[in-house]
């Protein structure tokens, strides 16, 4: 005879027999999305890219996320992110349209309401749906939205290169398993070698806090050290919120700073067991 059950024992059943749960509390947390014509391709992969940043990040984006694809080839790079607070306003534009340098942004931005994910005409549009490569650049740039929910606009400006690109460049690479990605390709070179030039024409320095997309490696190198990225990440961003590349480094290796130190790359010069360099 069938026994009555009520609505939660039949949901924990439902749940149990076809995983429905872990279905439902991974999109239930899924933030607004919004595709500009043409990007609504990309649904798919964003929404695998959030709720795979949002579950091993856990955070919850209250922003909304726009997606849209950029029709001119203007920018360089794959992609482009840019948060707006409630106002509207962005660290990046000034009210004339014009673009706004670095030095001259101010600290007045706030929360972010919104944060705009630009796919640029010879970058990010050129790689296949599904493909690791537009998962790699996707996951870059919504780490960057889930980064500026965390801390606020403010803050992201004030942000470590080595920290705020770095990481975003981590992710990207680590949730699509590794890409063939030339931006990802060359982060890698520049972590092993100390060597190229960035995109302002600077030299790169093998110094951590000078780096910014080639800091990929430290990360990569806390997930070896068996040690999880993604708590340290957070705890680093919050510590780093003021600016201060030390106290950043000091959240990211505090839970075992001997481990990560002597098995990292330019340290195990320092280790006497290796015998002399
Ligand atoms: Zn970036």
């Amino acid at each position: 005879m069938l026994r009555k059950i009520n609505w939660i024992q039949f949901a924990t059943l439902t749940c149990v027999v076809w995983g429905t749960c872990l279905l439902l509390s991974s999109y239930a947390a899924l933030p607004k999305i919004i595709y500009d014509s043409g990007a609504t391709k990309y649904k798919p992969d964003m929404e695998w890219v959030v709720n795979q940043i949002g579950s091993r990040f856990g955070h919850t984006l209250k922003a909304s996320i726009y997606l849209l694809l950029e029709p001119e080839d203007i920018y360089d790079g794959q992609a482009t992110t840019i948060p707006y607070n409630a106002t509207g306003k962005n660290p990046y534009i000034k009210e004339d349209g014009t673009a706004l340098p670095v030095d001259k942004r101010e600290p007045f931005y706030g929360a972010m309401k919104e944060c705009r994910i630009t796919l640029t005409k010879g970058g990010g549009q050129t790689w296949a749906l599904g493909s690791k490569e537009i998962r790699s650049v996707l996951a870059h740039e919504v780490f960057h939205c889930f980064t500026i929910d965390l801390i606020g606009i403010d803050a992201n400006i004030k942000l470590p290169h080595w920290l705020r690109e770095g990481s975003a460049m981590w992710v990207g690479e680590e949730l699509a398993g590794g890409s063939s990605l030339p931006d990802a390709q060359r982060a890698w070179n520049r972590y092993l070698t100390g060597t190229g030039v960035k995109k302002d024409g600077s030299p790169i320095s093998a110094n951590l806090f000078q780096r910014d997309y080639d800091a990929i490696g430290l990360f990569a190198h806390l997930k070896n050290s068996k040690l999880n990225p993604w708590n340290l990440i957070k705890s680093a961003l919050l510590a780093g919120s003021s600016g201060s590349s030390t106290d950043a480094f000091k959240a990211l290796t505090s839970s075992a700073k001997k481990d990560i130190l002597e098995t990292w790359a330019s340290g195990l010069a320092r280790l006497p067991s290796l015998g002399s360099a």
